[in-house]
């Protein structure tokens, strides 16, 4: 069997097709570039990126990082502390 990767005769072929060689080689780059973004981006409770975050990569010289992004629901109709706060509000008046 030919890894689709580099063409070399390999025993055991993943599900995608490349050797066991060509498959951690990009499991290093992988997580090398997942490093990059948490170096470039990550930021504490605000942009999280997983461990097995997807990448998107083109032809750009860069790519697109999976990430979690923290949204804050304060002062908006999914506040979770408004009920609370209003009653507190009446209890003061
Ligand atoms: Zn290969």
């Amino acid at each position: 069997m030919l890894c689709s990767n580099c063409n070399q005769d390999a025993e055991v072929l993943a599900d995608d097709g490349r050797c066991v060689d060509c498959r951690i080689e990009s499991e290093e780059r992988r997580f090398e570039i997942i490093e990059l973004a948490r170096e470039q981006r990550q930021e504490e409770g605000f942009v999280e990126i997983d461990d097995d975050a997807r990448l998107s990569e083109g032809n750009d010289n860069g790519c697109y990082v999976g990430a979690w992004v923290w949204v804050n629901f304060a002062d908006t109709k999914f506040d979770k502390e408004m009920e609370e706060k209003s009653e507190n509000e009446i209890a003061q008046h």
